[in-house]
């Protein structure tokens, strides 16, 4: 029987959850979803002064927006120090690793020395032969091959291979006893069975590293993929320079995750031309030879084209419950569902955000929508207030239907000589403060008579400025 394929994405809490580790994340989770695999997640919280718990509580709650549910026990680097620590003893006893006693003092002079030449610094290897034993202070290095070389077959970037005496006897473990991160990171991918290791490309330099402690330890390899870097506009690394790098940045922005998972797919992946994949699509086509050996460029356009694109797709309640919070940000109050489902309806094409919708839904959900002052000024006159007043008429009855309406509109505007639109516009203004709105009759249907009478009564209790006609 062969293993099952088992990929892990490895966050360290240090930071919100970014773009580029969503995508990382989310390869990983459609490889081992695509197999029949486990899509497991580590969080590699060592590093006590940067991690922090609410970036744990970021990632997690990203990863579950996202929709990339993992399986198994969720692993916590601090809760295995022990399993870290039988590992160490393991290099130990067989001759490759050793106590090192060196005076910190003195590697970091040799150090910042190495760098001033612009040389690489390295350990040089003073203890290594010594056989030293255990002492206050001292680290433990691994006794890495100082010839021959380190390969493996990348299955994104194909053959890399490194020279073994570039590599210098790492530390992997510090004086306090804890693994540094190459050794943690060995010790869990072997330990939990990790058959696939795909990541950012940032790693190439630890994986010889890492290839060499777990032949030291005679534990199968797994398969490394390094995925390469997302860049900005301007081609370096993609950083909060150039705008939101956070996936829940993203979530308050107003873009749906469906839309941010395909394109973070496509960001580096393609499958033929396709532009648009379901979640299921993503999982039955993914392969990693299909994703790009160079680095992606972020495009904001082309996340909020499929942004549009999935709010015109998605269940209209779904759009209207993930409206609901962008209308409450902007004062909206009583979201009666029956309205917000109405109201999701009429912006859905009108905005490319759930933000920016919620904008041009926010009427409907104010007692009286502020009317623009200038529109207000121009359109409330006199005989703008007689159209409204022709309006208000047929509301009182009921049903008063569209056609009414429409027919209405044809007459009133052919009794003053102008277009349609023209005669609408004081009405428009007054039931939804501007002149640019979703369809007049879809908002009086929405609205109802009574709020569409109080909202034109309102408007015609407004002091007019002077009459434009
Ligand atoms: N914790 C590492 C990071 O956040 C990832 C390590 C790995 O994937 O091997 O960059």
């Amino acid at each position: 029987m062969t293993t099952p394929l088992k990929t892990r994405f490895a966050p360290s809490p240090t930071g919100h959850l970014h773009v580029g580790g969503a995508r990382t994340a989310l390869f990983n989770y459609l490889l081992a979803r695509r197999h029949g695999g486990v899509f497991s997640l580590r969080v590699e919280d060592t590093d006590a002064l940067r991690s922090r718990p609410e970036f744990t509580e970021d990632i997690l709650s990203s990863l579950k927006w996202l929709g990339l549910e993992w399986d198994g026990p969720l692993v916590y680097q601090t809760q295995r120090a022990e399993i870290y620590r039988a590992y160490v003893e393991r290099l130990l006893s067989q001759g490759r690793a050793y106590h090192c006693h060196c005076d910190p003092e003195r590697l970091a002079e040799s150090r910042a020395r190495a760098l001033a030449n612009k040389d690489k610094p390295r350990y040089d290897g003073r203890c290594r032969d010594l056989g030293l034993g255990p002492a206050p202070g001292s680290v433990i290095r691994f006794k890495s091959p100082q010839s021959g070389e380190t390969a493996w077959p990348d299955l994104v970037k194909g053959p890399i291979s490194f020279q073994n005496d570039e590599l210098d006897d790492l530390v992997i473990a510090r004086a306090d006893g804890l693994p540094t991160y190459n050794m943690a990171v060995v010790v869990d991918d072997a330990s939990l069975g990790i058959t696939h290791v795909i990541r950012g490309d940032d790693h190439v330099n630890n994986t010889p590293r890492q290839i060499l402690i777990y032949e030291a330890l005679e534990e199968p390899l797994p398969l490394f993929g390094h995925v390469p870097m997302i860049l900005g506009g301007d081609k370096k690394r993609l950083s909060k320079r150039h705008g939101a790098t956070s996936v829940l940045a993203y979530r308050e922005m107003g873009y749906l995750p469906e839309a941010l998972v395909n394109y973070l797919a496509r960001l580096g992946w393609s499958h033929g031309d396709q532009e648009i994949f379901s979640l299921e699509e993503l999982i039955s086509f993914f392969d990693l030879k299909d994703v790009g050996v160079s680095a992606a460029v972020f495009n904001t356009d082309k996340l909020d084209w499929l942004n549009s694109h999935y709010a015109k797709e998605i269940p209209l309640p779904r759009l209207a419950s993930s409206l609901a919070p962008f209308l409450e940000k902007l004062g909206a109050e009583n979201l009666d569902p029956s309205l917000l489902e109405k109201a999701a309806l009429s912006v859905r094409e009108r905005g490319k955000t759930l933000a920016e919708m919620a904008q041009k839904a926010l009427f409907y959900f104010l007692p009286y929508p502020p009317l623009n002052p200038q529109e207000a000024d121009k359109l409330l006159t006199p005989a703008g207030k007689e159209i409204l007043r022709a309006f208000r008429e047929p509301l009182g009855r009921t049903p008063a239907d569209n056609a009414e309406f429409d027919a209405l509109l044809t007459r009133l505007a052919s009794e003053r000589n102008v277009k349609k639109n023209a005669v609408a516009q004081p009405l428009r203004l007054a039931l939804t403060g501007e002149t640019k709105s979703p369809g007049l009759f879809e908002v009086i249907e929405a609205l109802g008579p009574e709020k569409t009478i109080a909202r034109i009564d309102k408007a015609l209790a407004r002091p007019e400025s002077r009459d434009a006609t």
